[in-house]
């Protein structure tokens, strides 16, 4: 069967190109003799794949030298709690802005360590915008200043981010990394699980400045500890060591690509296309504000919830799948990570105007 277009939200589409060298290196990966999922995480064959991966995401991300990257397990969802746990430490309060299931997730573990303090919330127009907050909002004593960058289930984006002086900003990146140039040095913590924008399920990268290790309070579970993983070079235990390699041949195509300044390029011509087609829509509409529209995840409507379904129906015997919206907001979403190929968004274009016509 050929390759359909897939608009899942994660785990996602990666480039064939990708999934090709990696077919290509299942069975014995270059002079190993073995494959990559047989190696011991010790040996030097792994050593260099690691080391090589963590080298190239430095490079197309421009880390700077005073930051850790850790290959953590337990997904974004884990970091929820190992952020509170290591950062909620001085003063026990933080500052979130709440922007939809991914943050009011992180709140919820973060108030078992103290005080959580919501500075500005869409939640009562459904999360449909970024809320307005000024940087002054922000409590000096917090111990840190805690958001979700893009919001995957509604399709939110910051594009301006708080200015949040001397405390940390911690941001869950896990479905915008890797799409758009960032400066790493306005962030305390950047984490992302991997199966949005970087590779297959099992691997949460953290991106962490180094003075935000070691804080963890005693008693602290070993693996819940960011200095341990840091001090271990994610080598504590196990890691999930075939991912990680699969992050490595991503990260190599990013670069091939031309890079992440490239990648934005594209990404913001492929959303500008779907995105200029929900505006002239009569039948179609864009569900979030126009000024925090995200380039990863497109969500729109018909106003029609049976119209919907049929669309999704038709669609996917089309070989455009996944476009259902996520369960708790119904509706459409089409999620174009960086593997989304620009032919995959023109087509689905040209497929929703056939539709409009012949439905209208
Ligand atoms: C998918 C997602 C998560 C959850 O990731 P898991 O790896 O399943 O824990 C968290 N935050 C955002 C923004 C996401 O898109």
């Amino acid at each position: 069967m050929e390759r359909v277009y897939n608009f899942s939200a994660g785990p996602a589409m990666l480039p064939l190109e990708v999934l090709e060298k990696a077919q290509k290196e299942l069975v014995t990966y270059q002079s190993s003799g073995m494959s990559v999922m047989e190696m011991s995480h010790r040996s030097k064959d792994y050593e260099a794949i690691i080391n090589k991966t963590e080298a190239t995401l430095r490079e197309i991300m421009d880390i700077p030298d005073n930051y850790e990257v850790l290959f953590l397990q337990g997904g974004a969802s884990l970091q929820f709690s190992m952020i509170p746990q290591n950062l909620m430490t001085k003063n026990k309060k933080i500052d979130v802005i709440d922007t939809g299931s991914w943050s009011a997730k992180a709140i919820v573990e973060a108030r078992k360590f103290g005080e959580v303090n919501v500075v500005a919330s869409s939640k009562k127009d459904t999360y449909s915008y970024i809320p307005e907050y000024k940087d002054s909002d922000f409590d000096k004593d917090a111990d840190y200043v805690y958001i979700c960058s893009n919001n995957t289930i509604y399709g939110t984006k910051f594009t301006d981010i708080p200015d949040t002086g001397d405390i940390p900003l911690i941001a869950d990146m896990s479905s915008m990394i890797l799409s758009e140039e960032i400066d790493v040095s306005k962030y305390g913590i950047i984490f992302a699980g991997a199966q949005k924008n970087m590779g297959p399920a099992g691997v949460t990268v953290v991106i962490i400045r180094e003075d935000l290790i070691g804080h963890a309070p005693e008693g602290t579970p070993s693996m819940l500890d960011y200095k341990i993983h840091a001090d271990t070079k994610s080598m504590f235990n196990t890691p999930p060591t075939y991912t990680i390699y699969m992050l490595g041949l991503v990260f190599d195509w990013i670069k091939e690509q031309g890079g992440i300044k490239e990648i934005e390029r594209i990404n913001k011509e492929k959303a500008g296309i779907l995105y200029d087609y929900l505006d002239k829509s009569n039948m179609f509409k864009g569900t979030t504000a126009v000024k925090d529209r995200s380039l990863m995840n497109v969500t729109f409507v018909t106003g029609d919830a049976e119209l919907d379904a049929l669309f999704i129906k038709e669609a996917g015997e089309k070989g455009f799948v996944n476009l259902k919206g996520h369960r708790s907001v119904g509706g459409m979403r089409a999620s174009i990570y960086n593997a989304m190929p620009i032919e995959g968004v023109k087509k689905l274009v040209e497929f929703m105007t056939e539709f409009e016509k012949r439905n209208a």
